[in-house]
């Protein structure tokens, strides 16, 4: 017998929503118990592969019924009880009741949480430009920090610091706006106190966005050199303590009537700006 069917031989059938196994994974809708499991959920095939192969550790794999018999679906069920995990077969009803959408994925992975220590962030300098780290002051949207989570990754930053109270980076709306890079971002979390302390051992330079900075975000010689970058509240911006914190305050120009940018497009313009000498086209496949 080969692996894969070993492991559908090791699948729990579950078609009840009042199963603990279920009820456990639905309860990861909130955060309380998102910090006590030290887990969260994503949803579909590709993310869960792709979660695989980056080394996140699967605690359960759900499936529809319909997965059965799926060879790509079957191999990732195999992967799952090598590493230790329970594979669910799951009703299309107890899969809405997961998700908490009508016509769900037909996969969905529970994993292990994971932060990256503040400590253990050693920027470096580039041939193309140094080592970029976003961090967020006190970001309440999960879809603005997806998005950023998704944004960081596309440019070959190398990960967020979340400053102060934020919302969750493994919450279910956070996740799918990462759009599967979330197991590709490492996030750091701290009080300002501590990024305080760690931003003045930063080994490059510290750039913050605000709506009085007063030099243009395109005048900045980015150079060889790390970056960090600071990126306000999206009600308050940057607090003078973090402000003051920073090499320089950058503004992104506007014209019309908006007060400001969104937060998440806001870091993307400044994103790409700082890597723009990193970044060439690739020839796309015909
Ligand atoms: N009312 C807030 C304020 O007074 O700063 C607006 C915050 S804005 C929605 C969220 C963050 O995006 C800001 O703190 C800043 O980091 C960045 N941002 C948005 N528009 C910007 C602009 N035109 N120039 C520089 N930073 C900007």
């Amino acid at each position: 017998m080969n692996e894969q069917h070993r492991a559908v031989g090791r699948v729990k059938e579950v078609t009840s929503l009042a199963n603990p196994l279920v009820k456990d994974i639905k309860a990861l809708a909130l955060k309380k118990f998102r910090d006590q499991q030290h887990a969260f959920m994503a949803e579909g095939l590709k993310l869960v592969i792709d979660a695989l192969d980056l080394g996140w550790q699967i605690k359960t794999l759900v499936f529809a019924k319909a997965g059965l018999g799926n060879p790509t679906v079957e191999k990732v069920a195999a992967r799952t009880v090598a590493a230790g995990g329970t594979v669910l077969e799951v009703s299309e009803k107890v899969l809405s009741a997961i998700t908490r959408r009508d016509n769900p994925q037909m996969v969905v992975g529970v994993f292990t949480q994971k932060y990256v220590a503040l400590k253990d962030i050693r920027p470096k300098e580039g041939p193309q430009g140094g080592d970029v780290w976003v961090a967020l002051d006190r970001v309440r949207d999960p879809g603005n920090l997806g998005t950023v989570m998704r944004t960081v990754d596309a440019v070959g930053a190398k990960g967020v610091i979340l400053v102060g109270d934020t919302t969750d980076p493994f919450a279910v709306e956070t996740v799918r706006a990462t759009m599967g890079s979330v197991f590709a971002v490492p996030v750091a979390r701290a009080t300002a106190e501590q990024f305080l302390a760690w931003r003045k051992g930063f080994p490059g330079l510290a750039v913050g966005t605000h709506l009085k900075g007063a030099v243009d975000y395109r005048s900045v010689p980015f150079g060889n050199r790390p970056v960090l970058l600071l990126m306000g509240n999206e009600q308050q911006g940057l607090p003078d303590d973090l402000a003051a914190s920073c090499d320089k305050l950058l503004r992104i120009p506007q014209a019309g009537r908006a007060d400001s940018l969104n937060l998440a497009v806001a870091t993307g313009v400044m994103l790409y700006e700082i890597r723009r000498g990193a970044l060439k086209l690739e020839a796309v496949q015909a």
